[in-house]
């Protein structure tokens, strides 16, 4: 039989699957000998079977609870709903990979008006028992019978005003006496009939409660954010309660073993003296600095400090911890691998393997390639002059710039909508997940550094200022003031959560600077990649920056933008309007030196690389006006009887757009196609790539590997012919100017056809260049423009489809076409040069499956470089 329910004393920290982090955490602790309060577990698979049986536990279940409950019992010497020793316990979610904060937890179960006496007795503090009381009120209330948080909220605020308290913590025992009397009256109002207090089946309702927030609305959008399988369910930790509420000898607290934000080895955590957890985590009240414990509750401080270093040491990686202190007695409730940010994840891991706690290969692995795309991102200039309006907690590093919004819900929408918007809020919940994927960054006036705010902008690298002193949100007006200067809803601001500083206004911010940490794992991945890693890049700065971020050479070179240029089309329109092979050449000859100044601004920078330059692959109506405009310009011209030689002008030009107009030009005369008919073009190109790379030679001592890559070829005749053109066009330059260069000529595999017969394309290819991103719009049949706006979203969202094709290559079907290309490629040619220049180039996940078929190299945007460094050497060591 299945067994549901595993004792403390029975897990460890490999069961994480079955008993999710905080469980396996828990009881990997306590076989270590660290002080953990006594628990059991509910396992994950239990939650999973639960939801598939459409909320109904599996039979077994709760009898094996009451079993793990009564041997609890037995062993604290407790009793649940006891009129003497009452046992307290708290039921917390505990998924396999931590989602902080997005499941529901229930503390002080076990409280009621029997056990709460003795509970005041047994502390010899009454104010305790009343205070756990009205906390576990408000909290099952809202979590298990679904009470509106904001009825307990207002209940204890109204209190407070008549109280004249100014913390919570100034209600006396009297006050809070007469609380849990209101919140009673409240939640038997909101549930029409009495408030039960039967402990037991109030833990079967907690249990219930807490599987059921796995499948909440923000743990849905915290998984899809985070590639989480909804699957997996979540486990539930029954323990026994310690206090942190016992009085001044008595906190709560969360730390992390390094600077989570930065990843420096220093003290980095957060504690509140006569509180419990969620006072720390929800932001509520803002906690004070680890470090001030060592004055309070030295000894405790001192067993925490310890406890903490034998965690990382024991695992290894940065934990983040959450302690509790009861009377001056320390007791750990969790420890999990703490969540970083991109900087801290490399700083930690450089540091670790300095420290010889992990080795390079583990430091790589802790590395997600993904993540690393925040480094990229630019901060304020480090010379920027204007003051800042205030400065809160630096919660989670990175710049932000936007508007100012005031919900969850408008940040999400106008961010889905491409605005950039900064959410401003009095405290971020885990309910505002949505609006903070959509925001740039995140600004709260409350809160502290390891709010579960900050933990989970930290998560996804967005730019977090929390806890700002003085900032008061006025939601009627829409605005918030600091210091008598008031910003409204819809002004700009810009937030350094790296120094926790404020701006009015848009600041200038400067590219992402690669810092010796950062170019030290790199190297790293380097060590152990076996793909190359190119660029696709067009112009001179472009090709400088790929290579400053480590790129082997260029994959793909568009020459169409090098066309597009406003200095060319006049030009290009006379070679597009040509009525005779002279006009065309005259017109091409023009373009000629334009192009090769092109080429040698990149072939100067790319010396001693390759550099693969693809002939003009658009249609050539995208150099002419549209059919509309055009057309209603020449009747404009008509009927203002215009200048009859302008007129007749425009009508050619008409005549022209219609003669090229397609219906589907994207699978129109592209590519090849073109160069087919105007076999001018690819002779011209290949003449201009030439004398660049003589020029380059010659005036550096130095160019680059030329490689000319012949784009949307399908048929053998089309590479057959192109290539002969090209050679052509390239033998006779070097003639003329008699002089040597090795040179390749290859193509772009992106359509179906021409990864199916790849065998008789290699043989006029010397390299293969999988287009990945036509050969997923034309093998899949989804329009590359349209898609994303359209069904797509839908297919992605609804799960019809797991990832959008187009970031993350189709496995199973694009994928599979590149397979048969390599295959049949290498078949007739082993030495084939194989590489990808779509998007996917610089995807971590569709660089698993390159580095599994064996190509060469990826290519991708300049900027994505040193993710896909990593992302190929973390592919390396996946496949061992
Ligand atoms: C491709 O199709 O994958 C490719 C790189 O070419 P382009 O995006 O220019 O069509
Ligand atoms: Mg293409």
């Amino acid at each position: 039989m299945t067994q549901y329910v595993y004792d403390l004393a029975d897990g460890n920290a490999s069961m994480k699957p079955l008993l999710g982090g905080k469980g396996a955490g828990l009881a990997e602790m306590a076989s270590l000998g660290v002080p953990v309060p006594d628990a059991f577990t509910v396992t994950t698979q239990a939650c999973v079977e639960t939801m598939n049986r459409g909320g109904e536990w599996p039979e077994s279940l709760w009898g094996e609870v009451t079993e793990a409950l009564a041997r609890l019992e037995e062993r604290t010497g407790r009793k649940l709903g006891a009129t003497e020793k009452p046992l307290l316990l708290s039921v917390r979610s505990g998924a396999v990979q931590s989602m902080p904060g997005m499941m529901d937890t229930i503390l002080n179960l076990g409280v009621s008006d029997e056990t709460v006496d003795a509970l005041g007795r047994e502390a010899g503090n009454e104010r305790f028992a009343w205070d756990s009381y009205r906390r576990f009120i408000s909290m099952y209330g809202e979590v298990v019978e679904g009470i509106a948080s904001h009825v307990f909220e207002d209940a204890l605020a109204a209190l407070k005003l008549e109280k004249g308290a100014e913390q919570d913590t100034d209600l006396t025992t009297e006050d809070l006496k007469e609380l849990v009397a209101r919140y009673k009256k409240l939640a038997s109002d909101e549930l029409g009939g009495e408030w039960s207090s039967d402990p037991v089946e109030q833990l079967r309702r907690a249990i219930d409660a807490v599987f059921k927030s796995w499948l909440n609305p923000r743990a849905e959008v915290y998984r899809k954010a985070n590639n989480i399988s909804a699957d997996l369910g979540t486990a539930v930790n029954v323990q026994q309660m310690v206090f942190g509420n016992r009085g001044e000898t008595s906190a709560t607290g969360v730390l992390f073993t390094r600077n989570p934000s930065t990843g420096v080895k220093e003290l980095y955590g957060e504690f509140l003296t006569n509180a419990q957890g969620e006072d720390v985590v929800a932001g509520i009240r803002t906690p004070r600095p680890l470090a001030e414990m060592e004055q309070v509750l030295p000894e405790a401080y001192a067993a925490l400090l310890d406890t903490m270093n034998k965690m990382e040491q024991h695992y290894r990686d940065m934990q983040d911890m959450e302690f509790t202190i009861e009377n001056g007695e320390l007791f750990m409730l969790q420890t999990r691998t703490g969540k970083r940010t991109a900087a801290a994840a490399i700083k930690t891991a450089s540091d670790m393997v300095a420290e010889g706690l992990i080795t390079k290969e583990e430091a790589l692995q802790r590395i997600e390639p993904a993540q690393l795309d925040q480094l990229l991102h630019p901060t304020i200039d480090p010379n920027n002059t204007v003051t800042a309006l205030a400065t809160g907690l630096p919660a989670s590093p990175g710049a932000a710039v936007g508007t100012v919004v005031f919900s969850a819900d408008e940040a999400a929408e106008r961010g889905e909508n491409g605005e950039k918007v900064v959410l401003v809020r009095f405290e971020t919940t885990p309910d505002d997940i949505h609006g903070v994927l959509q925001a740039q960054g995140v600004l709260t006036s409350h809160g502290g550094m390891t709010s579960h705010a900050a933990v989970v902008a930290r998560g996804f690298g967005k730019p977090c200022v929390a806890g700002v002193p003085g900032l008061r949100i006025d939601l009627e007006n829409q605005q918030f003031t600091i210091d008598g200067t008031v910003v409204k809803h819809g002004d700009t601001v810009t937030l350094d959560g790296g120094t926790g500083e404020v701006f009015l206004g848009a600041l200038a911010l400067v590219p992402a600077q690669i810092n010796d940490d950062f170019s030290n794992v790199v190297s790293w991945a380097d060590e152990v990649r076996q793909l190359g890693v190119r660029a696709n890049a067009d112009n001179g700065p472009d090709a400088a920056k790929a290579r400053e971020l480590g790129a082997e050479g260029i994959g793909l070179c568009r020459t169409e933008h090098m066309f597009m240029a406003a200095d060319r089309l006049p030009a290009m329109h006379k070679m597009i309007l040509a009525e005779t092979d002279e006009e065309r050449a005259d017109a091409l000859a023009e373009i000629l030196p334009m192009q090769q100044a092109d080429f040698e601004a990149i072939f100067t920078e790319m010396k001693g690389l390759p550099v693969n330059v693809r002939l003009l692959d658009p249609p050539l109506h995208e150099f002419l006006p549209s059919l509309v405009d055009q057309s209603l310009l020449v009747q404009k011209l008509e009927l203002t009887g215009g200048d009859p030689a302008e007129l007749a002008a425009e009508r050619k030009t008409l005549a022209q757009v219609k003669r090229l107009h397609e219906q589907n030009p994207m699978l129109g005369t592209r590519g090849c196609r073109l160069a087919m008919l105007y076999p001018e073009i690819p002779e011209m190109q290949a003449r201009a790539i030439i004398r660049a790379a003589l020029a380059v030679l010659e005036r550096e001592g130095e160019t680059v590997e030329v490689e000319i890559m012949i784009p949307l070829v399908a048929l053998q005749a089309e590479i057959k012919i192109q290539r002969e053109i090209v050679v052509d066009a390239v033998e006779d330059e070097l003639e003329l100017a008699g002089k040597e260069l090795p040179y390749t000529v290859g193509t772009m595999i992106e359509l179906p056809r021409a990864a199916l017969v790849a065998d008789q394309i290699a043989k006029y290819a010397d390299f293969f260049s999988f287009g990945t991103n036509d050969l997923t719009q034309t093998g899949i049949g989804i329009s590359r423009d349209d898609a994303e706006n359209g069904f797509l979203g839908h297919y992605v969202d609804d799960g019809v489809i797991k990832s959008n094709p187009f970031a993350t290559i189709d496995v199973d079907g694009v994928g599979e076409l590149v397979r048969i290309g390599v295959e049949k490629g290498r078949a007739v040619k082993p030495e084939l040069k194989l590489g990808v220049c779509g998007e996917h180039g610089g995807d971590p996940a569709s660089i698993e499956l390159f580095q599994k078929l064996g190509l060469d190299y990826v290519s991708c945007s300049p900027f994505r470089v040193p993710i896909a460094r990593f992302a190929a050497a973390r592919a390396v060591l996946n496949q061992r």
